[in-house]
């Protein structure tokens, strides 16, 4: 049996005339997946019978098990999934003053060991697919049952999104498409620690989709020690893309820079993040560390905190300080390692 939520519009329109069901089945078969969020084959009243049967024995309709919710008092939901393989993943529903929030993640464990994060230590497992991908979407829209203003997605959980490329693509298309979910592309944030030629690609197949980029460090050496993927991929080729690219761009890019104590979050390193971005439409997001048992790691003080965000704030730029939602049951930033 195939689980239906990895194929494409037209893959599954392929597959169902060739098994002798009309066509436009396909489209009634979407819409009730992920339109309507409905996965019981039998309540798709449009359908009939004989089909239902046909496709209950060519497809697996049933969403990812989740094994475990929790939520803490400032509004996030951290939910545990369990995949067909016993992996286990993380996603996080935030609820805003005028909205939702989905954190999505796109690979089981991450590969780029950043230092100050959690899932970097539980090492890369594998890629989720388009289906693991585009069914917490639907999870978390269930969470919240009959809401329908505004959502939106950021891709900043579990994984380096730009590593799982061609999955990402296929998930994001359905989950942006008006036959799929129809959430739109402006209200999707993809979060990279920065792989240069996959950002560019990503531009060009969804130029409307916003770009984090998880800056950290105002120089690379310091990025290097925090990031082992600076070694690769240098902080001056990325930031003169974006440079270059501003004209093109419909939005501001967003720089996320985690604050630790003592490591990056003095006056000089506020400087030289003015210095670095000057000429970069931008926003600069401050991330004081949220603690998750990286040794030598702490949160800055606030008041810090305060100075490093009006340095940058006397300097033009527009500065937002996330202290995190959910930093008391794990689901913050740098937070999520798939533990019950
Ligand atoms: N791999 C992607 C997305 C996942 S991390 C990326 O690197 O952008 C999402 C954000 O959380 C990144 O900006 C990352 O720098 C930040 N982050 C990681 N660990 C953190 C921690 N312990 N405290 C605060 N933010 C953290």
């Amino acid at each position: 049996m195939k689980w239906i939520f990895d194929l494409t519009f037209e893959q599954l329109k392929e597959e169902i005339t060739a098994a002798g069901i009309k066509k436009f089945t396909a489209a009634q078969i979407f819409q009730w997946l992920y339109e309507k969020n409905i996965q019981d084959i039998n309540a798709w009243s449009n359908i009939g019978k004989t089909t239902h049967a046909a496709l209950a024995k060519q497809y697996d309709t049933t969403l990812n098990k989740i094994i475990a919710k929790k939520e803490d008092h400032a509004g996030a939901k951290k939910i545990l999934f369990q995949l067909s393989d016993g992996n286990r993943i993380e996603s996080v529903l935030i609820s805003e003053k005028d909205h939702y929030t989905f954190c999505i993640s796109t690979q089981v464990g991450c590969a780029l060991n950043c230092r100050f994060c959690a899932t970097g230590r539980m090492g890369f497992k594998r890629n989720l697919s388009p289906g693991e991908i585009l069914s917490q979407v639907l999870c978390l829209q269930k969470e919240i049952p009959g809401y329908t203003g505004k959502l939106n997605i950021v891709l900043m959980g579990m994984g380096e999104p730009l590593l799982n490329y061609e999955n990402l693509k296929l998930a994001l298309e359905i989950i942006t498409s008006e036959k799929g979910i129809g959430i739109s592309p402006r209200n999707i944030t993809l979060s990279t620690a920065g792989i240069l030629e996959k950002i560019r690609r990503f531009e060009k197949d969804f130029p409307r989709v916003k770009i984090s980029f998880s800056l950290n460090a105002p120089e690379n050496v310091l990025r290097e020690a925090l990031m082992p993927i600076s070694r690769k991929e240098k902080l001056p080729d990325i930031l003169e893309y974006f440079k270059a690219t501003a004209a093109d761009r419909k939005h501001r890019i967003t720089f996320e820079y985690v604050l630790i104590k003592g490591v990056n979050d003095s006056l000089d390193h506020a400087r030289l993040t003015s210095n670095l971005l000057r000429g970069i439409p931008c926003k600069i997001n401050l991330i004081p560390f949220n603690p998750n048992g990286s040794i030598g790691f702490e949160t800055p003080d606030p008041g810090d905190v305060e100075i490093f965000s009006d340095y940058l704030h006397s300097k033009g730029y527009t500065v937002i300080t996330r202290w995190s939602k959910g930093r008391d049951i794990k689901s913050a930033c740098g937070q999520l390692a798939a533990e019950e």
